[in-house]
């Protein structure tokens, strides 16, 4: 089935109503482990929020403050209650955007977080991407149209400014629930000419399209899917090292976003 609303069309095209529109006030920043967020509560200046919008009893914690013009909310899924990790993936990503979206109405999102990335693409470690397509790789469904349904390829909202003043390679995301990768989610990564691999960013778009919420995807990479190393060891080796490549990045994409409105992006 088409989806009904397309983010695409979120930006205003119409000059009218591009006079109308006025600059992003309120950002939402979607992250899925503490130490990829925690570098970026310290650059904003954030707090941990003491009232959360959140029931009382999920690990989702808020973080919020004002920098520069914008309001800004860095949310996190917190650590699952029975193992104690990060609460990384798909179920949570969702979840935690549902919610927040519901209760702080951003005018955008962001979706920050570490990736895999394809040599063969061009990817290598502590490189920053932004997303031009988002998809999942794991949602086999074979019959007609659920399986279009399963993959849920979409391209994401176009940031030609953006793009351009920063410098960022661009790419094709794909989401899964598992770090590493089988032969049938590697096949479908490479049918789709992906670039970057994550746990989160098809998630949270399905979310942010529900919503209508224009949505950007940062992601900095940790490892490379074909490489030698096995990806599990090179993304510790590299997670502390490449959070601080995306804090640089991603306090570049906040700075250009505050006093412009969407269709500036
Ligand atoms: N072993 C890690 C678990 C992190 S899971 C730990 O000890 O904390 C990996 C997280 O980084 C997810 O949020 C995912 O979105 C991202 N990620 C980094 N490299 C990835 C890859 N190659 N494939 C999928 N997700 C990756």
């Amino acid at each position: 089935m088409v989806p009904s609303k397309d983010p695409t069309q979120t930006v205003p095209t119409d000059p009218q109503e591009q006079q109308e529109e006025r600059p992003v006030s309120s950002l939402l920043i979607v992250i899925a482990m503490q130490a990829e967020a925690l570098p970026l509560v310290s650059k904003f200046n954030l707090s941990e929020d003491q009232d959360s919008p959140f029931p009382k009893c999920v690990p989702w914690i808020r973080y919020h403050g004002k920098y520069k013009d914008l309001e800004i909310n860095i949310v996190i899924p917190g650590k699952d209650a029975m193992f104690g990790v990060d609460s990384v993936g798909t179920v949570s990503a969702a979840l935690v955007t549902y919610a927040s979206v519901q209760a702080l109405k951003p005018d955008i999102v962001l979706n920050v977080g570490t990736a895999g990335g394809f040599k063969v693409k061009g990817a290598c470690v502590g490189d920053v991407y932004l997303a031009t397509d988002i998809a999942f790789h794991d949602r086999r469904i074979p019959i007609p149209v659920f399986d279009q349904y399963g993959v849920r390829s979409r391209t994401t909202i176009s940031t030609p400014n953006l793009v351009k003043e920063l410098g960022f390679k661009v790419g094709k995301l794909s989401t899964g629930d598992s770090l590493d990768m089988s032969s049938q989610d590697e096949e479908l990564i490479r049918a789709n000419e992906t670039t970057i691999k994550d746990m989160e960013g098809a998630a949270i778009a399905y979310v942010t399209d529900l919503f209508s919420v224009p949505t950007i995807f940062v992601k900095a990479i940790t490892d490379v899917v074909d490489g030698e190393k096995p990806t599990a060891e090179e993304f510790l080796e590299n997670l502390s090292t490449v959070a601080l490549a995306m804090e640089v990045a991603v306090t570049q994409v906040v700075d250009f976003i505050n006093g412009k409105r969407l269709s500036d992006l």
